[in-house]
Formats: structure tokens, sequence, C-alpha cells
């Protein structure tokens, strides 16, 4: 049997409740054996807008927030790799490490609204099935040349700039990370000092 891999690729700074219930509802719709939480190496399309957390730290948090969780994994491909963060290598890099698994890139609705902005976009769509996280009632209009997996999961208003911003100025993150992602956070101190 071969293997039906989901790509999930993120910032993670930091991963929140709506990215692992995501995960978790792709895979089941999906029939995914695996859905890898990618961690962005340097997210060119964030570069430059607010500093971004030291990569080790986000990777720490993706790795806690997944730990007991089956089926998920945090990847750290484009860390290894270095440099900006293409989902198109990524997932020539998934091609090789799983042979011969069906790929699945895996997107929010906001992500998938600005598809075609992304590096060497067409070899995504070629390379993997495009899905699409949907929130009910609000479907996103989708870029219409590319065939789109529409999955709908719980809309959850979380998002991690919410929580940095929390984070910052000392209200609870409870519930919206989970307590393992929390301890990292705690233990790193991270986000004490960050701005909206
Ligand atoms: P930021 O606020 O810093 O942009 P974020 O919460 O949007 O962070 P990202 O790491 O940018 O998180 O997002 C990774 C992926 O998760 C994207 O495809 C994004 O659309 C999706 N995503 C983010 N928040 C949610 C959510 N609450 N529910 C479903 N998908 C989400
Ligand atoms: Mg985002």
């Amino acid at each position: 049997m071969l293997l039906r891999v989901g790509l999930f690729g993120g910032t993670f700074d930091p991963p929140h409740v709506g990215h692992l219930v995501t995960a978790v509802n792709v895979r089941h719709a999906l029939q995914l054996d695996l859905v890898v939480l990618m961690v962005a190496n340097v997210p060119w399309q964030k570069a430059g807008t607010r500093p971004i957390t030291d990569s080790a730290h986000r990777l720490a948090m993706v790795e806690a927030a997944v730990a007991d969780v089956d089926g998920l994994v945090a990847g750290r491909a484009e860390i290894d790799h270095g440099g900006p963060s293409y989902t198109a290598d990524t997932l020539q890099h998934l091609a090789v490490e799983y042979p011969g698994a069906a790929l699945f890139t895996i997107v929010g609705d906001d992500a998938a609204a600005g598809f075609e902005t992304w590096e060497r976009h067409e070899e995504v769509a070629a390379r993997s099935s495009l899905v699409v996280v949907d929130r009910p009632g609000a479907p996103v209009e989708l870029p219409a040349q590319f065939e789109w997996l529409r999955v709908e999961v719980p809309r959850l208003e979380v998002s991690s700039t919410d929580l940095r911003a929390r984070c910052a100025d000392g209200r609870p993150l409870d519930y919206l990370v989970t307590d393992a992602v929390l301890d990292v956070i705690r233990t790193a101190g991270l986000y004490a000092g960050a701005v909206r």
C-alpha cells in the first residue's frame, strides 16, 4: 500500500489549536497516513515584516504539539535545507523520503487565495493534490485553473499573530495552544516582548 502524505506548512509561531484541528480533520477526511506539519525556515512572504522566532524554537513547539497525536509529525526538512522555504522543493524532498506516496498540499483559506503568488506554484499543483481547509459558511474564492479538494473543519478564530500579542501583554494562552506548547513558550521565554 502506498502512503498518502499531507504537507501542512507554516511558520507555526506559535502552533495553535487551529493548526491541530485542521491537521487531524484533513487526515481523517482524506484518509491520510501522515500529516507533516512542516516548519518554514525563512518564511519569505513574511520576512522583513516582523521578527520571526528562531526556527529551533518553532520546531520544538511543533514537536511538542504533535508528540501524542497519531499520524501527525513535525517536519524539519525546510530548516535542514536552509534558506527560503518553497513548497515545490519540500514536495520534491517528501517524494524522496516517501517513494511513490500520494502527496497532498494542505492550506488554510487565506493561504489558498494567494496560491498564485507562491514560487513555482504550478510545480506544487503537479506534484500534489491541493487541499483547502474551508470554514463552514465561508467558502473562499480559489484560483480557478487548479483543482482543489475542499475539507470543512470547525472554524476556530485563533491566529499566531493574536497569540503573540496575548503573550506579550500577559493574557492567558490556555486552551488556545496545547499544554506542551505552553511549556516550551514559558521555558524559552518566547513572545514576552512581542509586538503586534
Ligand atoms: P500568523 O498570524 O503569524 O500569520 P497563522 O496563525 O496564520 O500565523 P501560519 O503559520 O501562518 O499561522 O499558518 C500555517 C497554515 O495554517 C496556513 O495554511 C494557514 O492558512 C493555516 N491556519 C492558520 N490559522 C488557522 C486556523 N485558525 N484554522 C485553520 N487554518 C489555519
Ligand atoms: Mg498566517
